[in-house]
C-alpha cells in the first residue's frame, strides 16, 4: 500500500521515498506526494531521483509512477511540479466552492467535473441556466474566496459521514475523507485542497451550454482566471484600436461598423446593378451575340451583368471574368446550350455546370485555358445558331 502524503499535506512538494515494487516503465513507492489521475483531475508530474515522472495512476491501494528512466531502490529524493499542482488545486477546490454556490443559489447539483488543460467544466443537473443565476453563483463563490475561510480535512466512518450532510457521498469505503469549507460546504473527496479558500484566487464562469438535458459550465480559477482576463482585455483593446475606439467601447464601435458595412454593401449592389444594366444594354446594342472578357472581374460582379443579358430577348452570351466563365441565352432562345458547354469544358481545364439557360464554369489558375474554352464555346454556338 502506498502512503498518500498529499492527503495530510497538499502543500508538500519535496519528499523521500523507497521503491517497493516495479512495473514496466514505472515504480511503486512506499509513500508519495504525487496525485494520481482521478475524480476528473489529471495526475501530477515532477521527478523521482531526478528522473521525470510522466504519469501517475492508482492501482488498488498502490500508486504507480510512470518514469522516463532508471530509479534506484532508494531512499530517493522526489519532487512534485509545484506550478502544475498549484494550478490543479486552484481549479479543483474552486470547483468545490462553485458547485456549492450553484446549490445555494438555484438548487443545482454538480454531477461531473472535468479539469482540462486550459479550462475546467462542471455538469449541473438542471435543464437551463440564466445569466442572472450564473452571476449570482459566481458572486457567492468569489465572496467565499475573499472571506478566506478555513478548509478542514477530517476522516470519518461511513455511518458518521452519512450524518454530515455531504454534497457527495461515496460508496464502499471504510474511511471517508471529508473536505469542509467552514460554514459553507462539506464533500467527500480524496483530492488536493488548499488550507484556506483564499488560495483559490478568483473564480470566473466563462460560459455554459446545454448538453444531454444538463448544463455544462466552463470556468477558470486562480492563475488561469488572471491569464484569461488578461487575454480578453488584450483582445478587446486590439479590437478597439482597430475600430479607433477604447477597449470598452469596442462592442458599440463594432456594431456601428457592421451597420455601416451593411449599408455600403447595399449601396454597392445597387450601383453594380445599375452599371451592369447600362453595360448589358451597350453590349446588346452592338450585337445580340455577346462574347466579352473581363479579366479582373470577380464572379459575383460578372453574374450581375449576365442577369441582365439573360433577361434580354434573343441574346446569346459567353463572358469571362477572373477565373470564371458564364454562358447563357436570353428570352425567346430555345436552343439547348448544354452539349456545346460540356464539350468546351472537356476540351480545356475548366469545370462547370448548369441547366436551362445559364451555365457557369471556374477556370482554376489558368486564365488562358478559360479564354480558350470560352472562344471555342462561342464559335460552336455561333455556328449552331447561324449568327
Ligand atoms: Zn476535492
Amino acid at each position: 500500500m502506498t502512503e498518500k502524503l498529499y492527503l495530510a499535506d497538499s502543500y508538500l512538494r519535496k519528499f523521500e521515498a523507497r521503491v517497493v515494487s516495479r512495473r514496466p516503465g514505472g515504480v511503486v513507492l512506499d509513500r508519495t506526494a504525487f496525485y494520481a489521475t482521478s475524480g476528473g483531475q489529471p495526475h501530477d508530474t515532477g521527478t523521482i531521483a531526478g528522473v521525470a515522472v510522466t504519469g501517475v495512476e492508482g492501482e488498488g491501494e498502490e500508486v504507480v509512477h510512470a518514469v522516463a528512466g532508471e530509479i534506484p531502490d532508494g531512499p530517493v529524493a522526489c519532487e512534485v511540479d509545484g506550478a502544475r499542482r498549484t494550478d490543479h488545486t486552484e481549479q479543483h477546490h474552486g470547483q468545490h466552492i462553485l458547485s456549492r454556490a450553484f446549490i445555494e443559489e438555484m438548487g443545482a447539483e454538480t454531477v461531473s467535473f472535468h479539469l482540462g488543460a486550459d479550462r475546467a467544466t462542471i455538469d449541473l443537473d438542471v435543464r437551463d441556466l440564466s445569466e442572472g443565476e450564473a452571476e449570482r453563483a459566481e458572486e457567492l463563490a468569489n465572496r467565499v474566496v475573499r472571506e478566506n475561510r478555513p478548509v478542514e480535512v477530517t476522516w470519518h466512518t461511513p455511518a458518521e459521514a452519512k450524518g454530515l450532510g455531504l454534497r457527495k457521498m461515496p460508496e464502499g469505503l471504510d474511511r471517508v475523507r471529508v473536505v469542509a469549507i467552514r460554514d459553507f460546504d462539506r464533500c467527500a473527496c480524496g483530492g488536493t485542497h488548499p488550507a484556506r479558500t483564499g488560495d483559490v484566487g478568483q473564480i470566473r464562469v466563462l460560459g455554459w451550454e446545454k448538453t444531454k438535458g444538463r448544463v455544462r459550465v466552463t470556468f477558470v480559477c486562480g492563475g488561469r482566471a488572471l491569464r484569461d482576463a488578461r487575454e480578453r482585455h488584450r483582445a478587446l483593446a486590439a479590437a478597439g484600436a482597430a475600430l479607433g475606439a477604447g477597449a470598452l467601447d469596442a462592442p458599440v464601435a463594432a456594431a456601428k461598423a457592421r451597420e455601416e458595412l451593411r449599408a455600403l454593401a447595399r449601396e454597392r449592389d445597387d450601383l453594380r446593378a445599375r452599371a451592369a444594366e447600362s453595360e448589358a444594354a451597350a453590349l446588346l446594342t452592338a450585337s445580340r451575340f455577346v462574347r466579352a472578357a473581363y479579366p479582373d472581374r470577380e464572379a459575383p460582379a460578372l453574374l450581375v451583368l449576365t442577369r441582365f443579358l439573360s433577361a434580354a430577348p434573343e441574346a446569346v452570351f459567353v463572358v469571362t471574368g477572373k477565373g470564371c466563365l458564364v454562358a447563357g441565352c436570353g428570352i425567346g432562345v430555345s436552343h439547348d446550350l448544354a452539349p456545346a458547354f460540356r464539350e468546351a469544358c472537356a476540351a480545356g481545364t475548366v469545370r462547370g455546370g448548369g441547366r436551362g439557360r445559364l451555365f457557369q464554369a471556374a477556370g482554376g489558375t489558368d486564365p488562358a485555358a478559360l479564354e480558350a474554352a470560352a472562344d471555342a464555346l462561342a464559335k460552336r454556338l455561333a455556328a449552331e445558331l447561324g449568327r
